[in-house]
């Protein structure tokens, strides 16, 4: 089931991916960070939440936040199944921290890059997708849709 997903990527609904952008954009330049909604594949709402982190430049989602996400994600007959957070001045990829602060092997990771440079690849330069597991990050193809 995992693998399948894996294989042929997930879809993010535009919805979900406007809600990412704004919140990394509010919060810019500190990271922001949150949840992601989804079934079978897709993810379906962004769930925004309070970065703990005193450091501008890591995030720690709050775990009543973390709580709130999965209550309303059940609400909606719908999972938890990521989380996201900005990158406002690197990249769309995970840095040495978040692989080794990724706890959840289940979750997708997102991470949403506000450096100018990452808007002139589109949405694929903006937004990446990744399974980070016991130190090692596999990319994940994201489509918007
Ligand atoms: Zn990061």
């Amino acid at each position: 089931m995992v693998r399948e997903i894996e294989d042929s990527g997930m879809v993010v609904l535009r919805e979900a991916f406007d809600t990412i952008l704004q919140h990394a954009e509010s919060e810019s330049p500190c990271e922001c960070c949150g949840l992601l909604l989804g079934r079978n594949g897709k993810i379906e709402s962004a769930f925004p939440a309070r970065n703990d982190s005193q450091d501008p430049s890591r995030y720690r989602v709050n775990p009543e936040d973390h709580f709130s996400a999965i209550h309303s994600a059940r609400a909606l007959d719908s999972q938890v199944v990521g989380v996201y957070h900005s990158h406002p001045n690197s990249k769309a990829a995970p840095s040495a921290t978040d692989i080794a602060e990724a706890n959840y092997p289940d979750y997708l990771y997102v991470i949403v890059s506000l450096r100018s440079d990452s808007f002139t690849d589109g949405e694929a330069g903006i937004m990446g997708g990744f399974w980070i597991r016991d130190g090692s990050v596999t990319s994940v193809d994201l489509r918007i849709e």
